[in-house]
Order: C-alpha cells, then structure tokens, then sequence
C-alpha cells in the first residue's frame, strides 16, 4: 500500500490541514493500492504564499542555474525509472511495456528538451525601437489529468521552471502517485523553497481553488472539455490567463496509395495502445470506398495481435480503462454505436477471462457517417469508427468536421498528396506515417480542442509575460 498523506509545499512535505483522503484504486484489480490526503483551500493558500514568496529570486535566477536544476531532475527521474514504471501501471493499468516505452520516457523527454530549448532561449531582444524583455508570468497553477501521469506535468514544470516561475501542482486524484514520486525527484534537486509546491485533492476545491485564486497568475490546464470551460469562467474573475489542453476526435486519413496492413496497424494502435485513453489519438478512419472491405479485413485479421489483461503480464497490449466510470462512459458510446452504425469487431461487455478490473474489448465500427455521435464525440477508449470518402477533398472536408482540432494523422506514399491533406487538416499537430515524436514539436488544438502549446520552446513561452522597454540604457 501506498501512502502520502502530505502536501509538498515551500520545499518540505508538510501535513494537511484537513483529514479527508482519497482511495487510488488499481484498475487491474479494483482494489485500493493507497491514499492521498484531500487538500483544502487552507492548503493550497499555503501553497500560493509559499510560491509568490519564492518568486522574486526564482524569477531572477540564471539560465544556467535553471538547466543546472532540470538536469538534477533528469538524473533523479532516470535513478527511479524502475519505480516511475511499476507505479504508472498499478495507478493508470498500462502495460508494463507501455509503462517503460511510452509513459517513462514521455516524462523524461519534457525534461531534457527544456534543458535544450533554455540553452539557445533568448529572454532578451533588441527589436530596433525597442527592447523587448521575456519575464516570468508569475506563479502558475498546473492541473494535471490521470491519462499519462507523467507526461502532463512533466511538460508544465519543466517549461515553468525554464522560465522562472513557482508552481502549484495539483494531480489527478485517480493518479497520484507518479507526481509524488516526481515531486520527491524536484526536492532532491534542491530548488529554492516555494518554486515547486504540489497539493493533492479534488478537482472541485484544490482545481477550482487554483482557477479562482486572486494570487495565481496563470492557470495551466490539461483535461476534459467542461472542467476547463469552469476552470475559464472562474479564472475570469481574477483576469487570469489560461493555457488549456483539451479533448480531441482525431482523423486518421488513408490514402489510396497506403498500404492497407500499416495502415490497418496505425488504426488498431490508437485504440490499444493506452487504452484509447488518449486526448491525442486518431479515433476517426477515414478510408477511400475502394479500400474499406480489405480494411475491415485485416483489423479483424490484426486485432488478436493486441491482447487485452493484465497490466503486469508479459505480452499484454491492453490494460484495463483507469476507473469505473470511465468504463461506464466507454460502454454507453459502445452501445450507442450498436444503434448507429454496424459493429465489425468488439462490443459491449468485459472480454472473456477477465471478469476483474475495467477492461473492454478493442472496438472498431464500420459505415459510420462522420454526423453520429460515435464519430463526433470523444469516447477515451479503446473504440474506433471506420468512414469512407469519395476523393482526398471529401476526406479533408470530414476530418475538418468536428469541433475538434488536436492531431491529424496521414498514411500513404505520395508526397504531394501527403503534404497536402497534413496542411489542411485543421488541428495543432499532425504525424504522417508514424512519424517520430520530437519533443520540441508545439503540442495543442485548435477550435475546441485548447488554447495555447505546451512542449519545447513554444512551452517555455506560456510561462513568460514580454514586456517592450523603450529608450532602455545600453550600457
Ligand atoms: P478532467 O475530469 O477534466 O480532470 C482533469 C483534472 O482537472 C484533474 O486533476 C481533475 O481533478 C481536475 N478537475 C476536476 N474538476 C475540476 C474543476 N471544477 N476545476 C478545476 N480542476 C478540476 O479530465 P480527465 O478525465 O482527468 O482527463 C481526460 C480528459 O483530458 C479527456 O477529455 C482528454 O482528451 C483530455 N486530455 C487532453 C490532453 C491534451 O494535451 N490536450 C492530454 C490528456 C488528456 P480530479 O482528478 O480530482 O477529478
């Protein structure tokens, strides 16, 4: 059993003012593998005092003092990595090789690339009538989701601490324990007191306190669509500004020249891999009429290729959904899209075998029209649908037509074409055939899916205000 039931604040873990905790359920075996304390608003005004007292040396500290803290935090989260695994999958139910080759080094990665992005960063510019001056926006609240316990707040304090500015961290409550390990990884780099505080609690007093506090300048947010429109109501009392990364309904677009098993294999990835709990993953096939028959062919032939089980069993593709509820979600659009349109593989219902944890089967509808709820409302499972399009203006036309704007996907050979549908689908990040991940690549939506990027340098800058000095001295 694990644990906290202390705050991280003004660098030292220090006991809650109140004595409410909250359960962390494994979803593998729905029991409780430990407790975290349920902050109060008491907590998190500690948190803040604590975070503007740090601010007017942590906002002066050098560039190299920054990358001399975030490359201590690299070797304390590369000595735990062992650890950081085995947590990831007993709190989210990822595979362990999920866990090591997807979870681990996403964290990492956020780290490293802002030690890489600060050493060439200018917070300084000589723009002719002019100098223009990158400071630190004050101090920032993260709220981190549950979907990749790592990777969220990874992105959001390294990016905060390249720019100088103290933090509250409030986790997902279903996911703790990676932030409190990670938390103990930033006390061991030995930041000055205050510049990094993490309260655990519930969205509704730690999260809402975060929006609507007078002392928090910045609100970073990654999460559901409903929280970060309160999160924007609330913030806009105090005229905060606010970073949101939000939902997604991402097309994977096939090209008549792709070749069918990849792309088969593309398609079965974003609803296996994590579960489909992904806010980026391509949950819309957009498929030529042409090819859609030897499609549904080999996704039928590739899917046992993914097992569905138990998180800590070797060979396991697919772990459970993260909770309960989340099941119930994924089955309600499940049984939606019976309704809808026809089911080719999948359904409703735990797999076979697995009567315990929140597993569900690896679905893929076909003859879905892009207007039904299953293709336009984000499910965060392990559910695809299949569209047909006559030509490449039709498939742009139905990858456009969502509300959604996170990622696009494009599988086929010609470049031209290739070039052409990844720059007109309208969303903030695009990956043609399986691209790698480059961590200085902006990460965040368009239309509904957010407002703002995270990672890299485009990441550093959200935490920065720009202020113009005119006539300054030159020397
Ligand atoms: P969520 O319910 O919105 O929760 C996200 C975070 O907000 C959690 O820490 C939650 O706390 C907190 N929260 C809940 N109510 C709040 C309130 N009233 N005020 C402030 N904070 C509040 O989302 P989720 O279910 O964890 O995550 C799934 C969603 O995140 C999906 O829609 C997914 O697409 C999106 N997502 C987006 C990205 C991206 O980068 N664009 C990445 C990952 C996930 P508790 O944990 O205590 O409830």
């Amino acid at each position: 059993m694990r644990n906290q039931l202390k705050h991280y604040i003004n660098g030292e873990w220090t006991e809650s003012t109140g004595s409410e905790v909250i359960e962390v359920i494994n979803p593998a075996t729905e029991e409780v593998m430990g407790k975290i304390s349920s902050g109060t608003e008491e907590d998190l005004d500690k948190a803040v005092k604590a975070a503007r007292a740090a601010f007017p040396a942590f906002s002066r500290s050098t560039k190299e003092q920054r990358i001399e803290w975030l490359e201590k935090i690299v070797q304390g989260y590369e000595a735990r990595k062992e650890e950081l695994i085995e947590v990831m999958t007993d709190e989210l139910g990822a595979p362990l090789s999920v866990s090591e080759e997807v979870h681990y080094p996403m964290g990492l990665g956020h780290f490293k690339q802002a030690i890489d992005s600060l050493s060439d960063f200018s917070f300084t510019e000589e723009r002719g009538g002019h100098t223009l001056l990158k400071e630190s926006i004050g101090v920032s609240g993260l709220i981190t989701p549950w979907n990749f316990p790592t990777n969220q707040l990874s992105t959001k304090i390294a990016s905060a601490i390249a720019a100088g500015s103290p933090v509250i961290l409030k986790p997902a409550s279903k996911t703790p324990f990676a932030a409190i390990i990670v938390a103990e990884i930033i006390d061991e780099a030995g930041l000055p007191a205050g510049a990094f505080n993490l309260v655990n609690g519930s969205g509704s007093v730690i999260g809402n306190g975060i929006s609507s506090h007078p002392d928090i300048d910045f609100v970073s947010f990654t999460g559901s669509g409903g929280v970060g429109e309160t999160i924007m109501q609330k913030a806009a009392e105090t005229k905060k500004k606010v970073a949101l990364e939000l939902g997604g309904k991402s097309p994977v677009v096939v090209l008549d020249d792709a070749n069918v098993e990849e792309a088969a294999k593309t398609a079965i990835s974003h609803i296996t891999k994590n579960t489909g709990q992904v806010c980026s993953a391509g949950t819309r096939v957009l498929i030529p009429e042409s090819m859609k028959e030897e499609f549904e062919q080999k996704v039928v032939e590739f899917l046992p290729n993914y097992p569905v089980g138990d998180p800590r069993k070797e060979g396991v593709a697919t772990g459970p959904l993260v909770s309960e509820d989340q099941w119930e979600t994924v089955q309600s659009y499940i049984e939606k899209g019976e309704n809808e349109a026809k089911l080719l593989v999948g359904g409703a219902g735990k797999p076979e075998g697995l009567p315990t944890g929140y597993y569900a089967k690896p679905t893929f509808f076909t003859d879905v029209s892009n207007d039904s709820v299953i293709a336009q409302e984000e499910i965060f499972g392990p559910v695809s649908v299949i569209i047909t399009y006559s030509d490449v203006e039709d498939a742009i036309e139905k990858a456009n037509d969502t509300k959604y704007g996170l990622a696009g996907y494009v599988v086929g050979q010609d470049p031209v074409q290739l070039s052409y549908v990844a720059s007109s689908i309208r969303a903030g990040r695009i990956v043609v055939n399986n691209a790698e991940t480059d961590f200085n690549g902006p990460f965040g939506g368009y239309k509904e899916s957010g407002i703002g990027r995270e990672w890299g340098d485009f990441g550093i800058e959200e935490y920065l205000e720009v202020k113009s000095v005119h006539g300054m001295p030159t020397s």
